[in-house]
C-alpha cells in the first residue's frame, strides 16, 4: 500500500472544481467512556476480519441539500469536499480489474455531485449493481427535476431516508418542509413503479430521533405500510431500521444535551454477539470523496483509515490481498452490534 503525500485537495464551490490548500480537518467527536469494542469483542472470542469483498461504498461527496441533525457526514450545503471526474476513472478502471459487483452511492447527496449520472452509467456498463442512498428532497433541486424518471430507466436501487411516518419528527430532524417533499417524492417515486414493481426497488431507511434504539424492524415496517398507506396512498419495498452511530453531529448533539454517557452505555449494554458475523464492514470496501480506502462509512468520517493502516488509495490497493485483514474498531462500533445489530442494510440478526 502506498502512502498518501498531497498538499492540496480538489474542492467544488459555486459549481466549479477548485485546487485548495489541504485545510485541517473539522474536529471529529465520539464517545470516550465504557470498554473498548476489541476488549468486548475478546471476551466473546470474536474477532472480525474481512470476507472477499465484491461491493464498493463510495462517498461521492459532503454535498448535500439538507443538513440533519443526526448526519454522521456533517454534510450539508456548504460543503465542497467533492468526488472528480478523474477519481471516477479511477475507481471504475480498479472495479472491472477486481470484479466488483455492487456498488453502493452515498454522501451528501450523491445526485449533487455534477459527474453522478455519467459514473452511474459507466457502472451501469461493467455489469456493477447500483445502490443510491437518496433523501427525496433532492428530486426537487434545481436541475434533477428529471432525476426520478432518470433512476426509474436504469432499474437502479434506491434506499431513502424517511426517519417518520409523521410531519413534526422529520422536521425535527432534518428541517421545516422536509417531510412534505419527502411524501411528495414517495408519490412521484410509486407513480414510476418504484416500491410497486420488483425491478424498482425503494427501501425507507428509519433512524431515531433521539438517544435510544430503533424499535423492532418489522413491527415498525408494519406501521410505516399502515401510515404511509393509509394517509399518503404510498408504498415501498422494505423498511430498514438503522441505530444512530455517536460520532460527529449526533455525538455534538448528545454531548450538548449531557446524553453522551448514557447513550454509549445504552449501545454497550445491548451488545449482541450474534450481530458480529454480519457486520456490514467485513463484506465491502468503503470509499472517500478522494478514492481512499476505510473499513466502513463511520471509520471515514472519523478518519481511521482501512485496518488501522496508513491511508491508502483504492487503486494501490490489492484486492486479493483485502479478505483476512482485520477491521479498525472503535468505541463507535458498538451502535453496529446493539440489540438487532445496524448497518446501511437495516438490522442484522432477529
Ligand atoms: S440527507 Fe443524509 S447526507 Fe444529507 S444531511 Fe441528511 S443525513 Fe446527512
Ligand atoms: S462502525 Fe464500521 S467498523 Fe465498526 S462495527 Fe460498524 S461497520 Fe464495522
Amino acid at each position: 500500500m502506498n502512502e498518501i503525500n498531497s498538499n492540496h485537495q480538489i474542492r467544488f464551490e459555486n459549481g466549479e472544481f477548485v485546487q485548495q490548500d489541504t485545510k485541517p480537518s473539522a474536529p471529529i467527536s465520539m464517545p470516550d467512556c465504557g470498554p473498548h469494542f476489541h476488549e468486548v469483542l475478546n471476551s466473546h472470542k470474536l474477532n472480525l476480519h474481512h470476507e472477499h469483498p465484491n461491493e464498493l461504498q463510495i462517498n461521492l461527496g459532503k454535498l448535500c441539500n439538507l443538513a440533519c441533525h443526526h448526519c454522521h457526514v456533517d454534510a450539508g450545503p456548504k460543503r465542497t469536499e467533492i468526488m472528480t471526474w478523474e477519481t471516477m476513472q479511477k475507481i471504475l478502471s480498479w472495479a472491472k480489474k477486481a470484479n466488483i459487483e455492487r456498488a453502493d452511492l452515498t454522501g451528501g447527496a450523491p445526485e449533487l455531485n455534477p459527474h453522478f449520472r455519467e459514473f452511474c452509467d459507466e457502472l451501469i456498463k461493467l455489469g456493477i449493481q447500483i445502490t443510491s442512498r437518496c433523501n427525496i428532497t433532492v428530486l426537487y433541486e434545481s436541475g434533477q427535476e428529471d432525476l426520478a424518471e432518470w433512476y426509474a430507466e436504469r432499474k437502479i436501487r434506491l434506499v431513502c431516508s424517511l426517519p417518520c411516518y409523521t410531519e413534526d419528527n422529520v422536521d425535527a430532524q432534518r428541517g421545516k418542509g422536509v417531510f412534505d417533499k419527502s411524501i411528495a417524492g414517495l408519490q412521484k417515486l410509486n407513480a414510476l413503479g418504484y416500491g410497486k414493481n420488483s425491478e424498482l426497488s425503494l427501501d425507507l431507511v428509519y433512524n431515531p430521533g433521539g438517544a435510544f434504539l430503533p424499535p423492532p424492524q418489522m413491527s415498525l415496517e408494519e406501521d410505516y405500510r399502515k401510515m404511509l398507506g393509509d394517509n399518503f396512498d404510498i408504498t415501498f419495498s422494505s423498511l430498514l431500521a438503522i441505530t444512530n452511530i455517536p460520532i460527529n453531529r449526533f455525538a455534538h448533539a448528545l454531548k450538548r444535551n449531557g446524553e453522551l454517557e448514557d447513550y454509549q452505555h445504552l449501545l454497550v449494554s445491548n451488545f449482541n454477539a450474534g450481530t458480529v458475523e454480519q457486520l456490514m464492514c467485513r463484506f465491502l470496501i468503503n470509499l472517500d470523496w478522494e478514492g481512499r480506502v476505510y473499513d466502513c462509512d463511520f471509520n471515514q468520517m472519523l478518519e481511521i483509515p482501512m485496518s488501522g493502516g496508513a491511508q491508502t488509495y483504492l487503486w494501490d490497493l490489492e484486492i486479493n490481498g483485502v479478505a483476512g485483514q482485520s477491521i479498525a474498531t472503535n468505541r463507535h462500533c458498538f451502535g453496529c452490534t446493539a440489540g438487532a445489530g445496524s448497518s446501511c442494510g437495516g438490522i442484522l440478526a432477529d
